[in-house]
């Protein structure tokens, strides 16, 4: 890494800095792996490549498909070029199935099927508390005409998503997404969209393929990940 042009460290778990001008930024995905609920963190090998990979093809799927987010390429060893955008302070958390919060904070049943989905939006700020319409408006973190915009883009992300992965026998319980305006303010997919952030079962076995294998001692963490990336390149 260059770290003369070094950005800053986004978490612990990728470092951003400045590609060829400042509308490009160079995403490096490290083997930082952490669960805030599990107060865990670890360094696991291989991780960030795959967090990488998946998230390209899903980027570039998504760009293909009319999905607008900041991906421009892969340009190996766990790094993808992306257009630069202005993060929006928020975690947007789409839910098919209850699992992790809803069921800790809530009467609902672990495995409960909600339909329509869900939508969630968590503040990125401390342990990045739960908003409502009202307070994301007069917090100043987004309009309500991007409001609408965001939570449109969540609805058709969670479809997309949820068809291509049943087509790969992944039932897509959730996951976090990120969102960003660029220069002209149009909103964008930032950020990545991997194992690391959703929760995925294996549609026969439930079989957890995502950070929840960490979270919970359930096996092998880079496995899952290289299982789900095999079946996306499938
Ligand atoms: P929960 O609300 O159950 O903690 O999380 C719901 C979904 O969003 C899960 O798939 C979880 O992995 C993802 N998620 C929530 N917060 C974060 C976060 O801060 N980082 C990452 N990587 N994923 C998150």
């Amino acid at each position: 890494m260059n770290k003369a042009n070094m950005l800053y460290a986004c978490g612990k778990s990728k470092s951003m800095y400045y590609g060829e001008n400042q509308n490009e930024i160079v995403m490096h995905f490290l083997d930082s792996v952490s669960s805030y609920t599990q107060n865990k963190n670890a360094r696991i090998l291989g991780t960030g490549i795959v967090r990488c990979e998946v998230s390209s093809v899903l980027f570039d799927l998504l760009n293909k498909n009319g999905i607008p987010t900041h991906y421009k390429k892969n340009i190996g060893e766990g790094k993808m070029l992306v257009e630069k955008l202005e993060m929006i302070k928020l975690e947007v958390i789409p839910r098919n199935y209850a699992a992790g919060s809803i069921v800790r904070n809530f009467p609902v049943q672990y495995g409960q099927k909600f339909e329509p989905p869900l939508l969630k939006l968590d503040l990125k700020y401390n342990n990045d508390p739960m908003l409502n319409d009202d307070y994301i408006v007069a917090l100043g973190i987004a309009s309500n005409k991007e409001l609408k915009v965001i939570k449109d883009l969540a609805h058709e992300l969670n479809s997309f998503l949820t068809l291509f992965l049943k087509q790969r026998d992944i039932q897509l319980v959730d996951f976090k997404f990120e969102v960003g305006r660029r220069q002209d303010g149009t909103i964008v997919i930032g950020d990545e969209i991997s194992p690391d952030g959703m929760r995925m079962w294996d549609v026969h076995t439930l079989e957890s393929l995502d950070k929840d294998v960490f979270r919970f001692d359930k096996g092998d963490l880079v496995e899952a990940y290289k299982e789900v990336a095999r079946r996306i390149l499938l």
